[in-house]
């Protein structure tokens, strides 16, 4: 009987490789997954910045429009003065232009400043584009190592899957059937070896007399989690 035992034992080791091998292979897609989910925040933040620097070119476009129409004032305003009809209106015309002179005095300060913030705006926008890019390769890098690392997986898939089936050949029917039933509802969960008298599925000691079934040499069930039962190695082989 203690076949069986280490039927169950080997089936027990394939069906928790298969579902270690399964939960690898959906792990690689949600990897990429997470880093195409942060290329899409690096392309929102290099957007954002690339509007930002694009919006304060255009303030600096808008404010060199405005000194230039201004300095054609003055120039203008200047060609009056020498038509003035009155001291007066020659006073309210050098009035103007001094007011039109103060205003390109704060226009071109303020150009000076938005040049700067131009600067560092260029800046910003190299990194953030830099950083995106870099996002991009390591993705692309990634996609190669999950795509390999798949088709790896799925080959030990098989082969375990082979094996399975080899192996579960070896049981006799009535245990196939306990066997088919409890792994096509708890799958690698299915079978538990039990320590001492606990299950170690469910860390609740097993009854007295499915202990001494299992020393027989018979296939046992834990009362409470269901699962079906093995001995450890050193204990299966005295019996
Ligand atoms: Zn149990």
């Amino acid at each position: 009987m203690s076949q069986i035992v280490e039927t169950l034992r080997t089936l027990h080791r394939i069906h928790r490789q298969l579902a270690d091998l399964r939960e690898r292979m959906e792990k690689g897609p949600r990897q990429l997954a997470a880093r195409e989910a942060n290329i899409s925040k690096l392309s929102v933040a290099a957007d954002a910045v690339s509007e930002q620097a694009k919006a304060t070119r255009m303030q600096v476009d808008q404010k060199e429009l405005q000194l230039k129409s201004s300095e054609a004032k003055i120039v203008e305003l200047r060609g009056k003065l020498n038509t003035a009809a009155s001291n007066r209106e020659y006073q309210a015309l050098l009035e103007q232009i001094a007011g039109n002179e103060m205003t390109n005095s704060v226009l071109a300060d303020e150009i000076l400043e938005l040049f700067e913030r131009v600067d560092g705006t260029k800046a910003t926008v190299a990194t953030a584009a830099e950083r995106l890019q870099q996002a991009k390769d390591e993705l692309e890098k990634s996609r190669a190592a999950v795509a390999e690392a798949q088709q790896n997986i799925e080959r030990d898939i098989t082969r375990l899957q082979g094996e399975l089936q080899e192996t579960e050949k070896l049981l006799p029917s009535d245990v196939m059937e306990m066997y088919t039933r409890t792994t096509s509802s708890k799958g690698d969960d299915a079978m538990a070896q039990v320590d001492g008298v606990t299950c170690t599925g469910c860390f609740q000691q097993i009854t007295p007399n499915r202990y001494n079934d299992l020393v027989l040499g018979r296939v046992v069930l834990c009362q409470t989690c269901g699962r079906l039962l093995y001995l450890p190695e050193d204990l299966a082989s005295a019996t």
